[in-house]
């Protein structure tokens, strides 16, 4: 299945100028990892930032440009395994993790029904954003929720759909705060997600049973 859905250019040139929040940084980085077109658009980016950047310096330039100019440059930029304290990353038997994922720590899997389960993913930043994994096997649809805030989804594995639109592996999907849905897994296969939301999930019916548990 080629890929349908793609983050905007507003979230393309977030990603690109690190404007974007840690959670939903991921969530763009697994979208990246399977789309050659949007790599090419955040190079852009990155490109366009860079020269507007070169134009600045250039207009601003002191007697100590140069010398702070070659000091950043020396300056080695942190690993990311130095940034992260994550711990090694735990296989989760069947679910293939892009590499900017799977560098990061996944938490344990917490089961809240039968072949449901939710993995929180460590994030590098305490903004109030949530981050985790979610399976859902085929044939289940997710109980009718809203949101509370932004939620980005970028699919693993498996396919869902909602409000018309199915979703596959490597799509991409944004969702704003007072969207109301109920997306449901599609085809064959289980459907494997991450998610990163911010302000939580408005659960309604089942889900307000077991939102204490799952923590979304
Ligand atoms: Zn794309």
């Amino acid at each position: 299945m080629s890929i349908r859905h793609h983050p905007t250019e507003v979230v393309l040139a977030g990603y690109a100028s690190g404007a974007l929040a840690d959670g939903p940084s991921l969530t763009v980085a697994c979208h990246l990892d399977r789309c050659p077109a949007c790599r090419g658009r955040v190079r852009l980016f990155e490109q366009v930032g860079g020269a507007l950047l070169a134009d600045t310096d250039q207009a601003a330039m002191g007697e100590d440009a140069l010398a702070r100019a070659l000091a950043s440059i020396e300056r080695p930029a942190p690993a990311p395994a130095q940034r992260a304290s994550s711990p090694a990353p735990q296989p989760i038997s069947g679910v293939v993790l892009p590499s900017a994922l799977a560098r990061r720590g996944v938490g344990a899997r917490r089961w809240v029904g039968p072949g449901i389960w939710v993995a929180p993913v460590r994030s590098n930043a305490a903004d109030g954003w949530r981050t985790y994994l979610l399976r859902v096997p085929k044939g289940v649809a997710m109980p009718h929720h809203g949101h509370n805030g932004p939620e980005f989804t970028a699919v693993l594995q498996g396919a869902f759909h909602d409000e018309g639109s199915v979703y596959g592996p490597g799509d991409f999907s944004e969702s704003g705060e007072g969207l109301e849905h109920h997306p449901a897994v599609e085809g064959d296969e289980a459907c494997v997600c991450l998610l990163s939301g911010l302000g939580g999930v408005k659960a309604t019916g089942l889900l307000r049973l077991v939102q204490p548990f799952i923590g979304v």
